[in-house]
């Protein structure tokens, strides 16, 4: 249930409510913007009438959104007023490009490659440090040199680090060094991971699970908001399907239905969501042109040397001319790169 308050709720009005529904057991996440005027209700036992609550002084209206997300429906920011991660926000009129190679590792130089990415254009810097890799004979990641790897890397360029968590005993590690903390496909129904992240108060990039419906992939990122992070970025980066030719379908559809549907941004992953670096750059532009809040892509030095993810990584010089074409698209929807 989510509570409008008048614009001009007297002090009083405000915590007669809030002693009420402290009392009913009513756990309230307040929504940070526009300030002092949004309550959700999480838990509602005991408080779930919304006529009672439509009748106290301070409330202006109540919703009671048709699905069982509450926090991350549309409704609790109307506005989409965007997730901020440091100096960066997702969700503004820039549209954030978060690249780098799909692994840390050791052959490359990372100092190097995140200079060329920041001086293309790349507003971030990704790299795995701790893989899920879905055969256990292959790179499983660098671990904490991947960690330091990459803090040497943002002290070098800038660039804020996404890198990704799959085990909540990494999550202290991985804090520490990300600025923004990613939680893979492959973990989307992780429950605990998603509530260890909720309660860590980094930003969390969170991808859609590969078998994740997209109710049940807003779902997921209303555990992390429940556990008391409303900083979540959603991204979207292909779905299993019958289709053999990419290696995921890119379900592109995702941006204008998560917008709809949720306040949260929603960045797209072209090249998880194809697999292939040809089909990287014309789905990137699409993306943009469809509304992305913002985009990840690998990129890799040498791709055919890389560790994991080598067919679908950019070359550096591809990235670069990619970017020139992505802001042709992104100033002709209104956006900026
Ligand atoms: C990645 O970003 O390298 C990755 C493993 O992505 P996903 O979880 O989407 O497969
Ligand atoms: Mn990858």
């Amino acid at each position: 249930m989510i509570l409008y308050l008048h614009s001009n709720v007297s002090r009083a009005d405000r915590e007669d409510l809030l002693g009420l529904l402290a009392r009913r057991g009513a756990r309230v996440v307040e929504a940070t913007d526009p300030p002092g005027r949004v309550l959700a209700l999480v838990g509602e036992e005991g408080a779930s009438d919304p006529a009672e609550w439509e009748r106290h002084p301070a409330v202006e209206r109540v919703l009671l959104p048709a699905t069982p997300y509450h926090l991350v429906h549309r409704d609790f920011h109307p506005e989409r007023p965007g997730v901020r991660a440091g100096e960066l926000l997702f969700g503004g009129e820039k549209v954030p490009v978060i690249a780098g190679p799909c692994s840390v590792e050791v052959e490359i130089d990372l100092v190097a490659l995140a200079r060329f990415l920041r001086d293309a254009g790349a507003s971030a810097l990704r790299g795995g440090a701790y893989k899920m890799r879905t055969s256990p004979y292959t790179f499983q990641g660098l671990g904490e040199e991947g960690l330091a790897r990459l803090a040497e890397a943002r002290q070098a360029t800038g660039l804020p680090v996404v890198t990704e968590v799959a085990d909540p005993r990494d999550l202290d590690r991985v804090c520490r060094i990300a600025d923004v903390v990613q939680v893979g496909a492959r973990s989307a129904q992780n429950i605990s991971l998603l509530k260890e992240v909720g309660r860590a108060g980094k930003p969390v990039l969170l991808k859609r699970g590969m078998m994740s419906t997209l109710g049940e992939y807003l779902l997921a990122a209303e555990h992390v908001v429940a556990a008391g992070n409303d900083r979540v970025i959603l991204c979207e980066r292909g779905i299993r399907t019958f289709e053999g030719a990419t290696r995921n379908t890119l379900d592109l559809s995702a941006v204008p239905v998560l917008q709809r549907e949720s306040w949260l941004p929603v960045i797209v992953d072209p090249s998880h969501g194809t697999g292939h670096r040809r089909w990287v750059a014309p789905m990137a532009l699409a993306a943009v042109a469809a509304g992305a809040d913002g985009l990840m892509i690998e990129v890799h030095p040498d791709p055919d040397a890389a560790l994991s993810d080598g067919d679908q990584s950019l070359l550096p010089e591809t990235f670069h001319e990619l970017m020139d074409r992505l802001r042709r698209v992104a100033s002709a929807v209104g956006r900026e790169m």
